[in-house]
């Protein structure tokens, strides 16, 4: 190939020098392009001179010096502008706790269709604008802050709008995953924005925007939002139980994502005593530990046998007999449950066998008896206990003959020992 070529093609549409050494961006490795257009340019007049074509101008561009990138035809004087992008991100970056990043940017769409044009007819041997730009600016901004530019999972990543001079900086999530025990039978797992206000704040949720001035997330959150300036956070539970239900035993794992911190390094043992001291024995949370995104989406995918304790209520008093016999007449048994009416609002109307491993009689007292269940997961332990109308068959309340509620639900445990044999 003739390297006049893009020389002829810088002289005709009127390149500064990084433009110029662009079109050849796949040759003469180790150079800016900036260094390339200088090379290329001393070589076009090196040959002229040696050809006896023209005089003396070291840098030839029409027997005149190269062009400022102000008076690019192209770039329209964005090469010339790194210095000043690059102050824009320090700037950004600015009381941020980070270690690595990686800079995009956003170009004139004009600018990159007639670059890629242009490059085309030479050979097709240059690189976008863009990739000169995250290049030069993620390189010099190394150079003034000593963090280090990271292509995979950078702790920010900082898009430099270069039309109008805006950025655009996202900051990794930080995930910690833990486990969590709840006692108090009044708060729910996750955050539940205002039926009425939907989050705005109103009079019925006492401007908090809240159905529940409290939840799981809230109290474990709360700490760890002040910790790291995060934004907003976000609670991925291993399952859920319900409101009124308690979660005891080794807890529910679930791991929290914080969106947006500014600070990235915690003492997560000091944090869990703060979590667990702020929220006075309602709820605790336990073993707090780093972890990566794609544990999110393994957690969900999780699922386990549960062991239940309940408090029932019969509307008859029960003989003990019959009351022993139905529950061991449950146990190891598969049960049909459509899906409960309470729920079916919200869930597809289906018909699930699920499996109940073992139910145990604790005590009983005439109407009412305690329970210990393990049930296979997805289980309704409320309809299990009640039959729902005939739809969950069989069902204690038919066993025994006598309608039966649950009054009270305590989560014990969740067999998660059992996933790892
Ligand atoms: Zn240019
Ligand atoms: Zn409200």
């Amino acid at each position: 190939m003739d390297l006049r070529a893009f020389t002829a093609l810088a002289q005709q549409e009127q390149l500064c020098l990084s433009c110029t050494g662009r079109l050849a961006a796949r040759l003469g490795f180790g150079l800016t392009n900036h260094e390339r257009g200088q090379a290329l340019l001393a070589t076009r007049a090196m040959l002229a001179e040696a050809e006896g074509e023209v005089g003396d101008a070291t840098y030839f561009h029409n027997g005149t010096p190269a062009l400022v990138p102000n008076e690019c035809d192209l770039c329209e004087g964005l090469c010339g502008e790194v210095a000043h992008l690059a102050q824009m991100v320090l700037e950004a970056f600015d009381g941020i706790e980070l270690a690595t990043f990686q800079v995009g940017t956003v170009v004139n769409e004009e600018i990159l269709a007639r670059e890629k044009e242009l490059q085309m007819t030479s050979g097709s041997h240059g690189e976008p604008l863009k990739s000169q730009l995250n290049r030069e600016i993620g390189s010099r901004v190394a150079d003034v802050s000593g963090l280090i530019p990271e292509r995979n999972i950078p702790d920010a990543v900082i898009v430099v709008d270069t039309r109008y001079d805006t950025v655009d900086l996202q900051l990794r999530s930080l995930f910690i995953e833990g486990r969590y025990t709840k006692t108090d039978r009044a708060i729910p797992q996750t955050r539940w924005p205002c039926r009425e206000c939907h989050g705005r704040g109103c009079e019925r949720c006492n401007s908090s925007g809240q159905m529940y001035p409290e939840s799981v997330q809230s109290l474990v959150a709360g700490p760890l939002l002040e910790a790291t300036g995060a934004t907003e956070d976000k609670f991925h539970g291993m399952g859920r139980e319900d409101i009124d239900a308690a979660m005891l035993g080794e807890g529910r794992p679930f791991v929290l994502e914080l969106r947006q911190p500014k600070v990235r390094s915690l003492d997560l043992a000091a944090l869990e005593k703060v979590i667990n001291a702020a929220a006075a024995g309602r709820i605790t949370a336990n073993g707090l530990v780093w972890v990566e995104r794609p544990r999110v989406a393994e957690l969900k995918e999780t699922v386990c046998d549960k062991t239940y304790r309940v408090d029932i209520n019969c509307d008859q008093p029960v003989e003990i007999e019959r009351l022993k016999k139905g529950v061991q007449r449950l146990t190891g048994k598969v049960v049909e449950q459509r899906t409960p009416t309470r729920v079916s609002h919200r869930r597809a109307d289906l018909v699930r066998s699920r499996r109940v491993e073992s139910m145990k009689l604790l005590s009983t007292d005439a109407t009412s008896a305690e329970l210990e269940i393990r049930a296979q997961h997805g289980t309704y332990i409320r309809e299990l206990v009640s039959g729902d109308g005939g739809r969950t068959s069989p069902s204690l309340a038919m066993l025994i003959g006598t309608e039966c509620q649950v009054e009270v639900l305590d989560v014990l445990h969740l067999h998660l020992e059992d996933l790892k044999a």
